[in-house]
């Protein structure tokens, strides 16, 4: 009895500590992005790390929710496309964390000096990291969870994710937009399964990039909850691709003052899916179109303390999201 005890605690201490669900924390880097993914498997990755600078305040807030997460290391750092608000904190948050893998595009496409400076300090970084240049139509091998990457250095997959490929009526009404050559168009896009749950996360992806992707067939099918593309810019959430993925929840990754404008929160709320919006930030001009109190994490505009937004998933579909500030808690059953 004692013997087989002391087996069951051995095996039980071999277990990573999250072994039952999908977590998601989507981490306030004041308008940048900084999502924090942990599979049941207990390998993590992390999907940019917002930006560098405010005395390390987002690799702190990052180092902050891999601790609540039980994660001692990141297994993948997505590095989406090379501007300072994703970009430019990786540096810090490596000094913080054992990073293995640096998943990216390939390499920086703009040309500024700036531009210059945030790719030479990620090289560096990813240097002592294993590398994964990834492009349209590969997997980023998170065990325990499924990810599509659907674009990357502006090309998008030609056929479509398994299940996907229906023509797409929203297409009709769809205008292009001015083309657009920045590392924007260039963001590394997935989808991520775990069971019948599907998250989409575009990063900075625009317009006629999203729009390939979903017109005049929708290649990338449906996610139960869509990151807000672009901080929630009007340059980027076509219609199109809002009803393609029919999301259920939306979540945006605005800060006070930097995206949340009131054209793609109407294109968000206009969609007949959206049950809520959740935010990280309050967003000062959307206005009237922001989510009700208990669903930002972060109202103020003024000191913000950083509370994030945490999301668990089931294999059923079915998943709850969190509001870190007031734990203010939302099911939506499959
Ligand atoms: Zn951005
Ligand atoms: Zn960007």
């Amino acid at each position: 009895m004692r013997i087989l005890i002391s087996i069951l605690a051995l095996s039980l201490a071999a277990l990573p500590l999250s072994a039952a669900n999908l977590q998601i924390y989507f981490i306030d880097v004041e308008g940048g992005q900084a999502t924090l993914i942990v599979s049941p498997s207990g390998e993590s990755m992390l999907v940019d790390a917002g930006w560098p600078g405010f005395n390390g305040r987002d690799a702190d807030r990052i180092a902050a929710a891999a601790k609540l997460a039980g994660v001692k290391r990141i297994d993948y750092l997505l590095n989406t496309h090379y501007h300072t608000d994703h970009a430019g904190g990786i540096p810090e948050i490596a000094a913080k964390i054992p990073i293995v893998h640096y998943v990216d595009h390939g390499s920086n496409t703009e040309t500024n000096p700036g531009a210059q400076k945030l790719a030479a300090a990620y090289d560096e970084v990813a240097a002592k990291g294993k590398r994964l240049v990834v492009k349209p139509g590969d997997k980023i091998p998170l065990r325990g969870v499924e990810i599509d990457v659907v674009a990357a250095h502006g090309a998008v997959i030609s056929k479509p994710l398994p299940g996907a490929g229906a023509p797409n009526p929203a297409c009709a009404s769809i205008e292009p937009k001015r083309e657009d050559r920045s590392e924007n168009g260039r963001s590394v896009a997935f989808i991520l399964k775990y069971g019948n749950f599907r998250f989409a996360n575009m990063a900075d992806l625009t317009w006629n990039k999203e729009n390939e992707l979903v017109c005049p067939n929708n290649l990338i099918g449906t996610a139960d909850v869509y990151l807000i593309t672009h901080h929630g810019l009007d340059i980027s959430n076509s219609p199109a691709i809002l009803a393609a993925l029919q999301p259920v929840v939306a979540i945006g990754n605005n800060g006070a003052k930097k995206g949340g404008v009131p054209g793609s929160f109407q294109v968000i709320r206009n969609t007949p899916s959206v049950k809520d919006i959740w935010q990280l930030h309050y967003a000062i001009p959307a206005g009237d179109l922001n989510a009700p109190e208990q669903f930002i994490a972060n109202p103020e505009a003024e000191n913000c303390q950083g509370h994030y937004i945490k999301l668990t998933a089931e294999s059923d579909g079915s998943f709850t999201i969190t509001n870190s500030r007031n734990n203010f808690s939302k099911t939506y059953k499959r």
